[in-house]
């Protein structure tokens, strides 16, 4: 087995009032006045990374890291990777490329601010980085970032771009080229189902996702993973929201931490920058 590890583990560290899918209960304005939570879920995941010797990639609000920097410097001391998740969580089809350069800018600030280094990776809001907003990737590659992880390469109403290379790839962009990292999907029937995280992951038994992945591992495909501080945070406020959003917020809560356990215990992991760079020579040129 070689020292470099083949999958990648990643955190979007954000409250649970940030979330998109609650978004029309929580109004931008009130994010201060609500009590935080993310000492919950950050403490759950830093004690399970810790017990079984991983790494991860921990993309972060510009917002949380400036209100709680001891959460950047906890990941940097345990050797994770710090990395940008945009400021407020704003959607990408909400900004034009001068609005995405302040909010990146004001995200490495407060990253940088915390101690960590300046970010390679950047992830957006969910998944919108889309045909419609290329153009982000210009303002990346323009900043600087070795690496993007916002595409979903699947058929979803809001996001995706189905048809995208599920792997690693390099996107060409105006001023220089970018590695793509999507979230784990798996391929059936001619398409790409999402099974990489959030929502899925709750959803699927244990079993099978750690099936899935271990399959796409044993097709030399590196694995990205994804989940939320919240999502190990069953005692977390009960909103009321419709049914559905509910159901998908809430959903299998306090399964999160032992299923990433089992995960753990049965494939190793690293940060998207340690895979990235270990499959950097490998990786195609696209488009
Ligand atoms: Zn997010």
């Amino acid at each position: 087995m070689s020292a470099t590890p083949l999958n990648a583990l990643s955190f979007d560290v954000e409250e649970y009032f940030q979330v998109a899918n609650l978004r029309g209960h929580f109004a931008r304005e009130d994010w201060e006045r609500v009590p935080p939570r993310i000492e919950v879920g950050m403490n759950a995941i830093l004690g399970a990374l810790e017990r079984h010797r991983s790494r991860a990639t921990f993309f972060f609000l510009g917002w949380i890291a400036e209100r709680h920097p001891q959460f950047v410097r906890r990941c940097l001391d345990a050797g994770h990777e710090v990395a940008s998740h945009g400021y407020e969580h704003l959607f990408l089809q909400d900004l034009d490329p001068a609005a995405l350069h302040r909010d990146l800018e004001r995200t490495e600030q407060a990253l940088m601010a915390a101690g960590a280094p300046r970010p390679r990776g950047f992830r957006a809001s969910t998944f919108t980085l889309t045909r419609r907003t290329w153009w982000a990737f210009d303002v990346l590659v323009e900043r600087g970032y070795v690496y993007d992880s916002s595409i979903h390469p699947v058929r979803h109403p809001v996001y995706g771009v189905p048809g995208f290379e599920p792997g690693l790839s390099r996107v060409e962009a105006a001023g220089g080229s970018i590695v793509e990292f999507p979230v784990s999907t798996y391929p059936l029937l001619g398409r790409n189902w999402p099974f990489g995280g959030g929502g899925y992951f709750r959803l699927l038994p244990g079993a099978v996702t750690r099936a899935l992945a271990a399959r796409l591992e044993q097709r030399g495909r590196p694995v990205a993973l994804y989940l939320h501080p919240w999502e190990f945070d069953p005692a977390q406020p009960r909103c009321p929201a419709p049914a559905f959003k509910r159901w998908r917020h809430y959903l299998n809560l306090e399964r999160t931490l032992p299923r990433l356990e089992a995960l753990l215990a049965s494939m190793r992991f690293g940060t998207m920058a340690e895979v990235v760079a270990a499959h950097a020579p490998a990786i195609a040129a696209r488009r």
